[in-house]
């Protein structure tokens, strides 16, 4: 017999997760950082990376790595996890709190990969769905309380929204359950509040970053989770072996040193990102949604269908993401570096005029 092996039962059903890498003036659809890592920070990972016998595995334990999160940080190393992306940490995650029999609730509209990890882990999905301005209220705990979940997720800032979430909401779900109440916190860097305090008291909670965003390094694939020591335990449980390379932990550790020069870039971003909100806002017609992130998401008018405001910048060189899946007309932005605002600001103007 020939032809392609028989993949598990529902796998053709789902489309790969993409995300358009175009070669474009303003590629602001997927949050990265718009300016590179000082040089200073290439010259100190040319001479790390030069210094690493390949022949050998990386430190399985990812000790120096996982030092320098917890100086970045002020928690204490045992309960410091990394992984290659957040995406990766919360793939771990589930792995080890969820799975065939167990359940996951997210907020929703929130960051796609949640429930898609909830698919892969084969994680039964209950997804809440949030209204504008998409607060967790009391009743939308009891809701996620009363699904007796094993994961909870919860994203502040959240991913495309921008909101971040009232630590009072994540205390009580941290308080109510005996799940994990995982807070994707990829953003907050940019604004909000952190739910780090409320690790001393709950356990159950898991913080997990990145460095993808705020600290520029998108491509060397680091994120980390802090968390108590149990969850380290549990998650050395169900990592692949040595799955973090030498050269991503040679990469994460070097950006740990350039942290005060990511600073300047955070407070240049947060300054777009007010300025796309405040100039989005005086347009006629959108709605904007307030956000503690590095991005905006809006809605375009009724007569001017969100899929063609899209091709429309993209004509003009900029590239958004589309929401419309998530939310009727809606477009997400990223806060770029001022050019790109600029260009999408006038390029936008231009064809909500058309
Ligand atoms: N969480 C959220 C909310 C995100 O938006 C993203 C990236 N888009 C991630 C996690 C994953 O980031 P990374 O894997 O690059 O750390």
């Amino acid at each position: 017999m020939t032809g392609a092996p028989e993949p598990r039962p529902g796998l053709r059903d789902v489309a790969a997760y993409v995300s358009p890498q175009l070669d474009v003036a303003a590629r602001l659809n997927t949050n990265e950082c718009p300016h590179p890592l000082p040089e200073a920070f290439s010259k100190e990972l040319a001479e790390a990376v030069g210094q690493i016998p390949l022949n050998r595995y990386p430190d399985s334990q990812m000790l120096r790595l996982r030092e320098e999160l917890s100086t970045h940080t002020a928690h204490p190393v045992e309960g410091i996890w990394a992984a290659n992306g957040s995406n990766e940490l919360l793939t771990e995650l589930l792995l080890a709190y969820g799975g065939p029999l167990r359940r996951a609730v997210t907020f929703e509209p929130t960051y796609m990969v949640h429930s898609r990890l909830c698919w892969l882990t084969q994680t039964d999905l209950v997804q809440l769905r949030l209204e504008p301005p998409f607060q967790i209220h009391a009743r939308d705990f009891a809701g996620a309380v009363a699904m007796r979940p094993d994961v909870i997720f919860v994203c502040s800032p959240n991913n495309p929204t921008g909101n971040t979430q009232p630590l009072l909401a994540i205390e009580e779900l941290a308080k109510s359950t005996h799940s994990a109440v995982i807070v994707d916190e990829a953003y907050i860097e940019f604004g909000g509040e952190s739910a780090q305090p409320l690790l001393a008291t709950y356990p159950n909670l898991v913080i997990v970053r990145t460095l993808s965003k705020a600290f520029a390094l998108a491509g060397a694939r680091v994120g980390y989770c802090l968390a108590s020591p149990q969850v380290v335990e549990d998650l050395q449980r169900v990592r692949l072996p040595y799955h973090m390379s030498a050269l991503t932990q040679a990469a994460g550790i070097a950006a740990l040193h350039h942290v005060a020069e990511a600073a300047d870039v955070i407070e240049s971003i947060r300054v777009q990102r007010d300025r796309i909100l405040a100039a989005l806002q005086a347009m006629d017609g959108l709605t904007v949604f307030p956000s503690e992130a590095n991005f905006v998401l809006f809605q375009t008018p009724a007569d001017r269908p969100a899929d063609r405001v899209w091709q429309g910048l993209l004509d003009r060189g900029v590239l958004v993401r589309d929401f419309t899946s998530v939310l009727p007309q809606a477009l997400r932005v990223t806060a770029g570096a001022e050019h790109e605002v600029d260009l999408f600001l006038s390029a936008l103007q231009e064809v909500l005029s058309e």
